[in-house]
């Protein structure tokens, strides 16, 4: 027998989960932050788009509002210099018809010129002298050098002259000119006529707060780019120390936004020429005025913007965290609530819960297989070994399984001994046949551990879903009946063995069933009773002993002999209450045989293994003996073979004290385990019932009668006593004499009977 050898660190092992495993919810931990992200970005997109919108609607704004103006304005200084230009053609009209009798006063008599609408009309003479002037006490001044002057002079056919602001010769004040050449009726010059006008006059009262703004601006260029007039802010500024070149660059952008040359402030700015006149106004509205609601709301929204990202990521990143703490302990629960912990196996929950998935979803009919693996001897081993033992051992399978089912299998542990492998697929019966039969062939291989070697034994049921299979728990029953048929074929050959599900153990169960419920009901009522054989000595033909038998007196079927009950009692447990009732009962009944003379040397009682390993014996035999004052060593117990060879430290604990009580221990059947003669020697008991397959063959069978004759002969030697079961006939008894003072016991020397029919005392 090979033996695996014991691992030094019996601890946990990873199995591959297979894709049959259950599914974990998906976690939605990583869409937060994401969702926030895109979420902020949305946020920052909106606000942009706001901001920009609101900023190309304000400045359309300014510009309408700037364009309107401007428009009125333009209107106005065209009418302005008309008017301007009226007065120059009226002048020079009425001094060409008539030069020596014009007289400029007449203007003024007209109502032409006033001090709101001119500063003054001058005619200068062909010379540059001042011949007539609105202005009072006029000092004589020489006016041939100004550029107007030159420039009528020259072109003959110049008409309006509109002069840059220039400081006023006679006036003294900064004016603009509008001048015009006059002619002699020759046509050759004949001098200029001078309308001078204050610049302020072009923009005064014109400027609108409301249209404009704190910051606004008015002015009016020459079709050179000089500044005429310019009204900024509701101050007058000097125009003469700014011939501002900037200006003349608006001649060709007509508009936009630029800082102003004079005061640097920045103005959306519009340009208007004049219908009639080389001059163009400027309208200019401060860009602080005009986008000042703008730059608010855009504030605003930046604000709104950076508080909420603020917000939402702090919110996020909060949730985040707790939801990740929540999920890692979630995790952390779900794992220890579906892990065995010793094994690191799938649990009994796990494995439900990824079979009741898998058949929701799928339905894989002849597709999903349990492979039950139930452990016969462990229970034994645990109990004799202690518990630490008993566990590494069970590491030690799970290992084995593990390593035997193969990485793409489930393996789950489900109970104490009992584990299941899940085997998904087309052919899953047949793999789960080949696989169950591995594991029968790795089974053989005895499991190491502490320097020991243990053989264990493993029951295994399969059971595949089909249509008949309601659902998870049915087909892990189906399992579970089938690994218990396989142990109930398994256990007389104490070998390891697998079944696959057939709808006739679901029968077998249902009548299981129902015959622990008679046996419950059997007990409560009683209906056992014992009948007895005598034991009797070859030589004398006297009662030694008598055996009880039981026997079931069934209510419906009669009574039902120990062969159709006592097997099942065992696997069920049922055996532990029935035998006590059997030994109250015998001891009853033997105590009132004490009383008769020659009463009977001693009483035998069949206990069976599980009585040894799950009641309480001991304490069952020393109550039954103290109630009805018996001596312990008039007890025999009669225990078989093979539970004896099973020899878990538990059944020879209780042996040991029994015996210590004076209780006598026989090993029935002897002959039918597998202990050899040899064996006898180490066994702790105090006799042998040699079994009645040995007796049939006496006197032909020759390896019978050998068998015989060398446990005689044993028992002898030990001291032990001995027992001759099944004897039937005259031959068998005269064969047997030569052994000379044995016990024996058959139907030759009385069948078993009721206590009342017992005559002890000398028999046949
Ligand atoms: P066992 O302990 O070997 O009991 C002897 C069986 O052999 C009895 O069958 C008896 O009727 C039968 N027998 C006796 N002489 C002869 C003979 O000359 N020829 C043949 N062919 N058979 C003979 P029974 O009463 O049917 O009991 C069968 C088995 O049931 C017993 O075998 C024993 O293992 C078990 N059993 C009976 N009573 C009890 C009990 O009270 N407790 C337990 N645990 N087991 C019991
Ligand atoms: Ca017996
Ligand atoms: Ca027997």
């Amino acid at each position: 027998m090979v033996v695996e050898k014991s691992r030094k660190s019996p601890g946990r092992f990873k199995i591959r989960r297979c894709c049959f495993r259950l599914q974990p919810p998906a976690t939605c931990i990583a869409w937060i932050p994401t969702g926030t992200l895109l979420l902020v970005l949305g946020i920052w997109l909106a606000a942009l788009t706001r901001i920009q919108t609101e900023g190309r609607e304000a400045r359309t704004a300014v510009a309408s509002a700037t364009s309107q103006v401007a428009s009125s304005f333009a209107a106005h200084i065209d009418k302005t210099v008309h008017d301007a230009d009226v007065i120059v053609g009226w002048v020079k009209y009425e001094y060409e018809r008539s030069p020596s009798t014009f007289n400029i006063d007449t203007l003024k008599d007209k109502a032409l010129v006033s001090a709101d609408t001119a500063l003054q009309v001058t005619i200068v003479g062909p010379s540059g002298e001042v011949l007539q002037t609105t202005t009072p006490d006029a000092q004589p001044v020489d006016l041939s050098d100004r550029p107007h002057f030159i420039a009528h002079k020259t072109n003959a056919n110049l008409g309006l002259y509109i002069s840059l602001p220039v400081l006023g010769r006679i006036s003294h004040h900064w004016s603009l000119q509008f001048t015009r050449r006059l002619n002699n009726p020759d046509g050759s010059f004949a001098g200029v006529v001078v309308v001078s006008e204050d610049p302020t006059f072009l923009t005064t009262g014109f400027y609108n707060l409301d249209a404009l703004g704190v910051g606004g601006m008015l002015a009016v260029l020459s079709d050179s780019g000089n500044l005429l007039s310019r009204l900024a802010a509701g101050e007058l500024a000097s125009p003469v120390e700014a011939p501002a070149p900037e200006y003349r660059d608006m001649l060709d952008v007509k508009g936009g936004v630029f800082a102003d040359p004079i005061d640097r402030m920045r103005r959306f700015v519009t340009y208007r020429h004049s219908a009639r006149y080389p001059v163009a106004v400027l309208v200019g509205m401060s860009e602080d005025d005009a986008l000042a609601g703008y730059w608010h709301a855009r504030n605003l929204y930046l604000l709104l913007a950076g508080g909420l990202t603020v917000v939402l990521l702090t919110a996020a990143a909060f949730i985040t965290v707790t939801m990740a703490r929540l999920a890692a302990a979630r995790a952390k629960m779900q794992h220890l609530a579906e892990t065995d912990a010793l094994t690191g196996l799938p649990n009994r929950y796990l494995l439900t819960e990824s079979l009741r998935q898998c058949i929701e979803r799928e339905k894989p009919f002849g597709q999903l297989a349990l492979v039950f693996v139930d452990l016969d001897n462990f229970k034994r081993i645990n109990d004799a070994l202690g518990h630490q033992t008993g566990d590494e051992l069970l590491q030690n399978v799970a290992r084995r399984l593990a390593r035997v089912a193969g990485a793409e299998s489930f393996l789950a542990r489900v109970g104490g001994d009992e584990f299941v492998l899940v085997i998904k697929g087309a052919r899953a019966l047949a793999a789960a046949q080949s696989l169950a039969s591995s594991i029968i062939d790795a089974f053989e291989i005895a499991f190491g551990l502490r320097g020991n070697s243990y053989v264990m034994r493993a029951s295994i049921g399969i059971a595949v879903y089909d249509a008949d299979t309601e659902a998870e728990y049915d087909l892990l029953r189906r399992a579970d009946l089938a690994m218990y048929a396989a142990k109930e074929e398994g256990k007389p050959a104490n070998l390891s063995r697998y079944r696959v599900y057939a709808p006739d153990l679901s029968t077998r169960a249902m009548r299981d069933i129902e015959r622990q419920q008679e046996l419950q009901y059997a007990i409560q009522n009683n209906e056992f009773f014992l009948e007895y054989q005598p034991i009797v000595s070859l030589t004398t033909g006297e009662t030694q002993g008598l055996e009880a038998l039981v026997r079931w007196r069934h209510p419906e079927k009669g009574v039902i002999p120990p062969v159709d009950f006592v097997p099942f009692a065992e696997r069920t447990g049922f055996i532990v209450p029935i035998g006590e009732l059997i030994l109250e009962a015998a001891c009853a009944q033997f105590s009132e045989w004490l009383e008769s003379e020659p009463g009977p040397l001693y009483l035998s009682v069949n206990v069976s293994a599980v009585q040894l390993i799950h009641g309480d014996l001991v304490t069952v035999v020393r109550r039954c003996l103290d109630q009805h004052g018996i001596d312990p060593r008039r007890l025999k117990l009669e225990i078989t073979e093979t539970t004896l060879l099973d020899g878990s430290a538990a059944v020879e604990r209780s042996l040991k004290t029994l015996r210590l009580l004076g209780v006598r221990v026989v090993l029935d059947d002897f002959g039918t385990g597998y202990s050899s003669l040899s064996q006898l020697t180490s066994l702790t008991v105090d006799g042998v019932k040699i079994d009645r397959s040995f007796t049939r063959g006496i006197p032909d069978d020759r390896a019978a009668l050998a068998m015989v004759e060398n446990v005689i002969s044993l028992a002898r030697d030990l001291g032990l006593t001995l027992v001759i079961e099944g004897v039937e006939g005259e031959q068998q008894v005269n064969w047997l004499r030569r052994f000379g003072d044995i016990e024996v016991q058959g139907f030759y020397f009385g069948r078993p009977v009721a206590p009342t029919t017992i005559r002890v005392g000398r028999a046949a």
